[in-house]
């Protein structure tokens, strides 16, 4: 399904000549008929995107948003044939490398679009001429996806996904808020499938959507997953699917033929003589018994490479959850064996491409997309130029955009990121971004105000949480500290605030009898460093204006042995004051025979 992204081309010289001679037959080239002028850009680097060694001292021919020729200056410029009505522009050195692709976000699990205008807009300014959005509300999506395209709001161009699962899996809350006034299973970008499922219906329903890819989640049989990909491919779809479908295992995704496979350490799975059959479970694959270098993985790396499949390695995600301790998947990933088998699958030619699956905090200048290429050519065990590939033509290749995306050469779309520094030296270079280009319309990072700390700064917190995520991670924070001076940074200093945290303790209303309960809890003044820790799993933060209600399980004990973990259902409500977020309220319940 997914085409190639093709060698380096010969046609170099060819190209230059086809610009030239169109060039000679319009006399007054700058300006034909209000056509947009001929403009050569000179005085940068640039790395293609096709992988191979950069062209120092380059140019490039645009008109409107259209590359007409990529080479050198002295080509360009210099040259007998150098076309003489051109607007020529210095970049003024630097590095120019194609448009970025985050390959996966989620823009509108539970819509809001100002937040995502935001996002979008951050995202531009960072590079990103394209994302790949894995599940959320088709219909906010589909808005977002038109007005980007047709430049009415700034951002990236939205490629899209409509969800399938197993029917037990929609009673996740994700798929119920991204369905909401609907019900999730039963609409056309969150479809629970059967063996009974008219899957050509199914499909063409997608498809309907605007998606460009369908996504298979969860709960899903081998059979099922193939009948769906056969069927998807049949209608010009793309199919993007996790590693581990439950019970649908990594080598039986491969074979289903998908076009790409996200989250490399679901692939850990694969190494597991047993595995959990759905998708919500308790289980750990035991990581100290095989290793990236493992020959189940290069079965599974030689089939990926047989099928063409593509891998979605979200490794800066894992990478922080072990940082923060504060989503559920941490203690599902050994990351040290997430980059190890990241590394292994490039070494064995495995296309793999940059995606996040998490937003940088709200006010963060640069996107998320950043961390990921950082991590990648980092831990990763990626080069430089493999990373920029990641992003670029290889991303492309995942959303089927392999002629709009990913590489500049004469007949492409003119999107392209100039860097003030060299990124193949460093990664960290993404961030002397000084002006992106997309679709011809340039955009000077001097211009870039992030719209959400704009529109709210008359509300913005003076200190504190700057979101109900953030408040979730300082009240995290607490158990980790045991020091009682923080709490007034976590819970709102009123006698308003309640907290449940068992049955035995029961309802404690107000701020100075929640002290005191933390005070029975061992906490102290100034803190101190406990041996074990709450964590949680299943999070999910559904966010309103000025709330947001909090859904988890917690656990508490020991997170590297798991001896002695007691655990139950979460819900916590976050609201924001002048002094940023505060928790409002807390309730915490057992389930009974854990701990
Ligand atoms: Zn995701």
């Amino acid at each position: 399904m997914i085409r190639r992204v093709a060698p380096p081309s010969t046609a170099f010289a060819w190209t230059v000549a086809l610009l030239v001679s169109a060039l000679a037959t319009t006399p007054a080239a700058a300006q034909v008929n209000g056509a947009p002028p001929l403009e050569v850009l000179y005085g940068f680097t640039l790395i293609d995107g096709r992988g191979g060694p950069p062209i120092p001292d380059a140019a490039m021919a645009i008109r409107g948003n259209q590359i007409l020729a990529v080479s050198t200056r002295r080509q360009l410029l210099s040259g007998p044939d150098a076309p003489r009505d051109a607007i020529v522009t210095d970049l003024g050195g630097g590095w120019v490398i194609p448009g970025l692709i985050d390959s996966h976000v989620h823009l509108s699990t539970s819509p809001n679009r100002t937040r995502a205008e935001a996002e979008l807009e951050r995202l531009l300014y960072g590079g990103i001429v394209a994302v790949r959005d894995m599940a959320g509300d088709a219909r906010a999506l589909a808005s977002l996806a038109r007005d980007t395209r047709l430049g009415q709001i700034h951002g990236p161009d939205v490629y899209f996904s409509a969800l399938m699962a197993g029917p037990s899996f929609l009673s996740d809350p994700r798929p119920q808020a991204s369905a909401a006034g609907e019900t999730a299973g039963e609409v056309p970008w969150m479809q629970a499938i059967t063996a009974e499922t008219d899957l050509v219906e199914a499909v063409a329903l997608a498809k309907g959507t605007y998606a460009t890819g369908i996504k298979i989640y969860a709960n899903l049989e081998p059979e099922i997953v193939r009948a769906i990909t056969r069927e998807a491919h049949r209608q010009d779809m793309l199919v993007w699917a996790h590693s581990m479908v439950f019970p649908t295992r990594p080598m039986e995704v491969v074979a289903a033929e998908v076009d790409v496979v996200s989250h490399v350490c679901r692939l850990a799975w694969e190494g597991m003589a047993r595995a959990p059959t759905e998708y919500h479970h308790d289980e750990v694959p035991q990581y100290g018994n095989f290793s990236a270098a493992s020959p189940i993985f290069t079965e599974l790396f030689e089939s990926m490479n047989r099928n063409g499949t593509i891998l979605d390695a979200t490794l800066a995600m894992y990478a922080r959850a072990e940082e923060n301790g504060d989503t559920d998947l941490s203690d599902r990933c050994d990351v040290d064996f997430a980059r190890a088998l990241v590394a292994r699958a490039a070494e064995m030619g495995v296309p793999v491409i940059a995606g996040t699956d998490f937003t940088a905090p709200q006010g963060e200048p640069f996107p998320a997309l950043y961390e990921e290429m950082e991590e990648l050519a980092t831990d990763g065990g990626l080069s430089p130029m493999e990373t920029i590939v990641s992003a670029t033509s290889a991303a492309a290749a995942a959303i089927g955009a392999q002629d709009r995306y990913g590489v500049l050469e004469h007949g492409r779309p003119v999107s392209f990121v100039l860097l003030a520094d060299d990124p193949l030296a460093d990664m960290s270079a993404l961030r002397s971004v000084r002006s992106v280009w997309k679709n011809g319309e340039r955009f000077d990072r001097t211009s870039y105000r992030p719209r959400v700390a704009e529109d709210e700064r008359s509300e913005q917190p003076t200190s504190g949480p700057a979101s109900p995520q953030e408040a979730l991670e300082y009240w995290l924070g607490l158990w980790r500290r045991y020091d009682t001076d923080a709490l007034e940074d976590v819970f709102i200093v009123d006698p308003a605030l309640t907290y449940f945290p068992s049955d035995s303790v029961g309802l404690v209303e107000g701020f100075e009898a929640v002290v005191e309960y933390h005070r029975s809890q061992g906490f102290v003044p100034g803190g101190f460093r406990p041996d074990q820790e709450l964590w949680l799993e299943q999070t999910v933060i559904a966010d309103f204006d000025d709330s947001a209600v909090v859904s988890a399980v917690w656990h508490f004990g020991n997170r590297v042995s798991r001896q002695d973990v007691a655990r139950g259902p979460l819900t916590l409500v976050v609201v924001r004051t002048n002094r940023g977020y505060r928790i409002s309220h807390v309730n915490m319940g057992n389930y009974p025979g854990a701990g």
